[in-house]
């Protein structure tokens, strides 16, 4: 199916998504690039993304619009986080940028090129250039043979998260091998959680509250659509979504209960942990909008 699409599409794609508009971006961020809006590409994009903003419930996912806040959040982490590999990486912020994409093939130092030869050229070719993800609903997502960070949705964890991926790989010395691995069943779950914790961890570090437990309800689904598709794919990826909407809902609320114990308590120290929030705390009102 994938194959048709692309022999009819490609075509239009090539003529239709190349434009970019010069970016006057937030600051010296000269990695973040964004495509130009085109209202028809981009309904289209929001169109076929349907099934997964309905398993993921928002519709901000995949929406081909990312608002200058979603930017703000992604270059204010760009600047907290430094290795060579990471601050190489390239933001493409709904953006269909085939040469590009195959230039920074050819030029990534960071991978061998055996590795980006064999993976990394038809990952590229098929995800980047015949169907990308501009048009098509494969969501945001982090190339590491491009060490391309691609994204379409207007929400800053999954932002976060993608630049997560980078971070990720930055931190590995053997970076092909690490995207080789990730064929080995399984091993997507580690990286998938490393993502994510990388996202969630930041935004506890940088006491961005409302972002993080807005993070819980939008990365822990779509875990648990990788987690789902082991057991019988689609089924089983909408069921591991459910399953991650009520845990990610759980966790927000339990982050949500800690926090105002941590307001209200600011007299006595709070040693609380996360993980020990008492969860029989109660929903007091008066005290939501007191955190910082
Ligand atoms: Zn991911």
């Amino acid at each position: 199916m994938r194959r048709i699409a692309a022999v009819g599409l490609s075509g239009v794609l090539m003529v239709g998504c190349a434009t970019t508009t010069p970016y006057v971006g937030q600051g010296p961020h000269r990695q973040v690039t964004r495509g130009a809006a085109i209202p028809p590409i981009d309904f289209v994009g929001n169109v076929l993304a349907l099934p997964f903003k309905l398993i993921l419930w928002d519709w901000r996912f995949a929406n081909h619009s990312i608002s200058a806040q979603t930017e703000a959040v992604l270059v204010q982490y760009l600047d907290a986080r430094t290795l060579p590999a990471f601050e190489d990486t390239a933001y493409r912020l709904n953006q269909y940028a085939p040469g590009a994409d195959v230039g920074a093939l050819i030029h990534n130092r960071h991978i061998a090129w055996p590795y980006r030869l064999l993976l990394g050229l038809p990952t590229t070719l098929i995800f980047d250039v015949l169907l990308p993800g501009r048009l098509f609903p494969w969501g945001d997502y982090y190339n590491p043979f491009t060490n391309a960070v691609h994204l379409y949705s207007d929400e800053p964890p999954i932002a976060l998260h993608e630049a997560g991926h980078a971070y990720d790989y930055a931190k590995k010395r053997y970076k092909g091998t690490y995207a080789v691995v990730r064929l080995i069943p399984f091993v997507d779950l580690y990286q998938e959680w490393q993502a994510t914790g990388e996202a969630v961890h930041y935004l506890v570090e940088i006491h961005d509250r409302e972002t993080e437990l807005h993070a819980y309800k939008i990365l822990w689904p779509a875990y648990g659509t990788y987690v789902g598709s082991y057991i019988f794919a689609p089924i089983g990826t909408i069921g591991g979504a459910l399953l991650g909407h009520v845990a990610g809902r759980a966790k927000s609320a339990g982050r949500r209960r800690y926090y105002e114990e941590l307001d209200a308590g600011r007299t006595s120290p709070a040693s609380a942990t996360p993980e020990a929030a008492p969860l029989s705390a109660t929903l007091r009102s008066g005290q939501a909008g007191a955190q910082p």
